[in-house]
């Protein structure tokens, strides 16, 4: 089955912290996810909010010098940003692939070899104060309950 996209307007950093800690809701062990966006585009700003929807208790900050950070929640988060990793080269990134947790990437391109097919896409647009527009690319079979989660009111903003 072939990837399918939702598309949404995310008008303020507190809206896509929201949409972060809304989605981590339809996560699940070993789900990979990547995070395509210019500097500035609010890739780490989600990534806060997926981290407390996970139950993430530390601040999370964008790990552009360790290049990997991982924080305890209901699930292990492992958060990439590899915007300084040479391209095709190997992290390790298997014994992060491989395991139970979430893994999130911030700049994903010098990892495109290493990700599985069934990988997350969100493509974040946009700078500056203005809104934002997301577009998420998953697995058909993820869809339903992706745009449950997101689409969720009672999970507020
Ligand atoms: P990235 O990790 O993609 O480089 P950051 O999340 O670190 O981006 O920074 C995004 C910046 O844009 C933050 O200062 C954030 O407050 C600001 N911003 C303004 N509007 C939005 C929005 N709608 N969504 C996300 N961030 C926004
Ligand atoms: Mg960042």
């Amino acid at each position: 089955m072939g990837d399918e996209a939702v598309t949404r307007t995310i008008p303020t950093p507190e809206a896509m912290r929201a949409f972060g800690r809304k989605l981590a809701a339809a996560l699940r062990p070993g789900d990979v996810l990547l995070l395509y966006g210019d500097l500035g585009a609010g890739k780490t700003t989600f990534v806060q909010g997926l981290a407390a929807g996970l139950g993430v208790a530390e601040p999370v900050r964008s790990p552009t010098f360790v290049l990997i950070q991982s924080y305890r929640g209901v699930l292990p988060l492992h958060h990439m940003d590899l915007y300084r990793l040479p391209p095709g080269e190997d992290l390790g990134f298997d014994e992060y692939l491989s395991g139970d947790g979430v893994v999130v990437v911030e700049w994903p391109e010098a990892g495109e070899a290493f990700w599985p097919p069934e990988a997350l896409r969100l493509r974040l647009e946009g700078a500056g104060d203005g809104p934002r527009r997301v577009h998420l690319q998953a697995p058909a079979d993820r869809l339903p309950a992706i745009r449950e989660a997101i689409d969720d009111a009672d999970a507020g903003l």
